[in-house]
C-alpha cells in the first residue's frame, strides 16, 4: 500500500525525518540525465532546501555544483566535498566575513545583488590580490504563478539588480580592477510548474542580452537562470519525479544563447522535494465541538511551510485503514497557526498511529527551528534504517 517500512518506524522515535535514498538517486538521474541533453547546461543544487550532509554527500557523488546562500552553506558544500569551482554564492547580504571565506575557498562565481556588494567584494578580492569572478543578480520583473511570499523577480522584490538599473552598474563594475563579470543571474521564485513563468523569463533574459550587446557590445559567457521548479504536493506518489525534460527542453528552445554561452540551473526543492517525509505519531485525538483534532507530535518547528505559506502536504496515517473521518491535524506549538491540514479525510485515527507527512524534503529540515525548547528532529536515511 505505500512505500514506507512502517515496521522499522514502529521502534523510531518521532518525529523525525526520512528520506528514501533510491528516489533521491533517481530524481538526480533524471535532472542530470536531461539536462546533459544539452550542450553546456549544468545544475547547481540549492543547499538552502536541505542541506543535511549525508544528502549532501550523495547529490555531489551525482557530480552537482552547489548554490549558496550563506557562508554557512558554502562551508556546508565544500564539507560534502563540492569543489570550489562549482559553487555560486548569492544573497542580498553577504557579509564581509562570508565574503573572506568564499575567496579563500576559490569559489566559482558570487551573484552579486547590489553596487556596495560589489564594491566590498572588489576591495577584499584585492587584499588577497585576487580576481574575484562575479555575475549580476538581475531583477527581471518578471513574476511567477506562486506564492507571494516566494516570487523574487519583480521590482517590489528585494533581490538583485533591477534590470532598467544594469547598463549603470556595469559601467560602474568595470572600473573595479579586482572583480570579473561572468554572468548574468535571475530567479523568479520557488514552486513553479507553468512552465510559461520560465519561457517569459527567458525572453526578458534575450531582451536584456539584445540591449548589452547593442548599448555595450557585452557578451558574457554565462547565463544563470537560478532555480524555482515545483513539485507537484497534491500527488507526490503519481508524480514522484518532477518533468526536468520540459523544464530544460524549456529554456533550450527559449533562450538565445550566444556561442558558447553556459547555461547554470539552482534546482533545490525539485532535487530533493519529493525523498523526505516528516513521520510523527498521534498524541491525541480531541474532540470539539465542531471538529475533529488529529494532535501530531510534530509541530510547525519541525516542518513551518503550512504554516508560513499555506502549503499543503498529503497526509498518510500509516497505521489504520479504517472508515474515513474529517480531522484537523495540528501540532503542539502555541500557536494557533500550528496547523498542518484543515478538514482532512484521514481512516479513524486514535492514539499512537503513525503518520506520514509527504514532499517534505525541501525546506523542510532545513527551515526547522527550536521554539517551544524543541529538540529538533532526526534524520534517517533509509539505508540506515
Ligand atoms: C532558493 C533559491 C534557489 C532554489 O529554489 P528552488 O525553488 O528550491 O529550486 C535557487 N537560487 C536562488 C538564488 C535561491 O535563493
Amino acid at each position: 500500500m505505500n512505500r514506507f517500512p512502517t515496521n522499522k518506524f514502529a521502534a523510531i522515535e518521532t518525529p523525525f525525518y526520512y528520506y528514501d535514498v533510491e528516489l533521491l538517486k533517481k530524481t538526480l538521474d533524471s535532472a542530470i540525465g536531461e539536462a546533459s541533453k544539452h550542450e553546456g547546461f549544468h545544475i547547481h543544487y540549492a543547499i538552502k532546501a536541505n542541506f543535511n550532509p549525508k544528502l549532501l554527500q550523495i547529490i555531489n557523488a551525482a557530480g552537482m555544483g552547489a548554490d549558496c546562500v550563506s557562508g554557512g552553506e558554502v562551508k556546508a558544500a565544500l564539507a560534502a566535498g563540492i569543489p570550489a569551482e562549482k559553487i555560486v554564492f548569492a544573497g542580498v547580504g553577504k557579509t564581509e566575513k562570508e565574503i573572506r571565506l568564499s575567496l579563500e575557498a576559490g569559489i566559482f562565481c558570487f551573484n552579486v545583488e547590489s553596487l556596495p556588494e560589489a564594491e566590498l567584494i572588489n576591495e577584499l578580492a584585492a587584499e588577497y590580490g585576487k580576481n574575484a569572478q562575479i555575475a549580476i543578480r538581475v531583477n527581471p520583473g518578471v513574476g511567477a504563478h506562486t506564492h507571494a511570499n516566494i516570487t523574487t523577480g519583480l521590482a517590489e522584490n528585494k533581490f538583485g539588480i533591477n534590470y532598467e538599473l544594469l547598463g549603470e552598474t556595469i559601467d560602474t563594475i568595470g572600473e573595479f580592477k579586482n572583480i570579473t563579470l561572468v554572468g548574468l543571474h535571475f530567479h523568479i521564485g520557488s514552486q513553479i510548474l507553468e512552465m510559461e513563468d520560465f519561457a517569459v523569463l527567458c525572453n526578458r533574459i534575450n531582451e536584456i542580452q539584445e540591449m548589452l550587446e547593442n548599448e555595450k557590445g557585452i557578451v558574457l559567457p554565462h547565463l544563470n537562470v537560478g532555480g524555482g521548479l515545483g513539485i507537484d504536493y497534491n500527488e507526490p506518489e503519481k508524480n514522484p519525479i518532477p518533468d526536468f525534460a520540459t523544464y530544460f527542453a524549456t529554456y533550450a528552445s527559449s533562450l538565445k544563447r550566444r556561442e558558447g554561452q553556459q547555461v547554470h540551473f539552482e534546482l533545490g526543492r525539485s532535487i530533493v522535494g519529493q525523498c523526505g517525509t516528516l513521520v510523527s505519531r498521534v498524541t491525541y485525538v480531541k474532540h470539539g465541538t465542531c471538529k475533529k483534532f488529529v494532535i501530531i507530535d510534530a509541530g510547525m518547528n519541525d516542518l513551518v511551510r503550512p504554516a508560513l505559506y499555506q502549503a499543503y502536504h498529503e497526509i498518510e496515517n500509516l497505521s489504520s485503514d479504517g472508515a474515513a473521518e474529517k480531522y484537523d491535524i495540528v501540532g503542539p506549538i502555541c500557536e494557533s497557526s500550528d496547523v498542518f491540514a484543515k478538514d482532512r479525510s484521514l481512516p479513524q485515527t486514535k492514539r499512537g498511529d503513525i503518520i506520514a507527512i509527504h514532499s517534505a524534503g525541501a525546506y523542510g529540515e532545513a527551515m526547522s527551528f527550536g521554539y517551544n525548547c524543541r529538540e529538533l528532529a532526526k534524520a534517517y536515511l533509509s539505508t540506515e534504517i
